[in-house]
This record gives C-alpha cells, sequence and structure tokens, in this order.
C-alpha cells in the first residue's frame, strides 16, 4: 500500500467525521496519540510500538486530508532528493541539532 492509498483509505473510513470535528480537536487527537508513541517507546513493547506508529499515521494522514495535503507527494518533494538543506544522502550538514530542526521545516 503506497502512503497515498493509505491517506485515502482513512479519509473514507473517517474523513466525514473527521472533518466536522475540525482541525484543533483533530490536531488534539494526533498529540494525544504522539504521547501513546512516547509511552510506548518508553515500554519498549513491541506490539503496542506497533499500534501506536499505526494512529500517529493514521492522525497525521486525516489532519492532512482536511486540508488538502497529498502526503505522499509533498515527502517526496521536500525529501526525494535527500536532505532538503544540503541536499545529501545521508545528510552531511555540520550541526545534527539545529540543521534536523531546519530539515523539518521548523
Ligand atoms: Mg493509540
Ligand atoms: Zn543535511
Amino acid at each position: 500500500m503506497h502512503v497515498s492509498e493509505f491517506q485515502q483509505l482513512i479519509d473514507t473510513i473517517y474523513g466525514a467525521k473527521d472533518r466536522e470535528r475540525g482541525t484543533a480537536t483533530t490536531f488534539m487527537w494526533l498529540a494525544e496519540e504522539v504521547g501513546e508513541l512516547s509511552r510506548a517507546l518508553r515500554r519498549q513493547s513491541r506490539e503496542e510500538l506497533e499500534g501506536e506508529f499505526a494512529d500517529v499515521f493514521a492522525w497525521l494522514s486525516t489532519l492532512a486530508s482536511i486540508h488538502g495535503v497529498d502526503l505522499e507527494a509533498v515527502a517526496a518533494a521536500k525529501y526525494g532528493n535527500g536532505c532538503p538543506r544540503c541536499s545529501a544522502t545521508p545528510c552531511s550538514c555540520a550541526e545534527p541539532k539545529p540543521s534536523h530542526t531546519v530539515a523539518h521545516g521548523a
């Protein structure tokens, strides 16, 4: 399954509910799932971890759909040719922490 197919699937399953719920509340759900992912990482439970990665991806996908963003397209456009800052793969930016922040659009 491609990312775009997953995004479409999630939109078909939850799109109407999520649009009605709106951006702010949907974003809070995403944040909550990120918290659950954090807890799963601390607990080191493989089953829990896999489920939470799926949840975060699903909520990120629905939020993108609400805003008309094609996740597969924008990810490929930004990262498809390597690090957006230095254009290298792997990244060869001098300072890992600040460049990482810049690379992820902060
Ligand atoms: Mg969860
Ligand atoms: Zn770089």
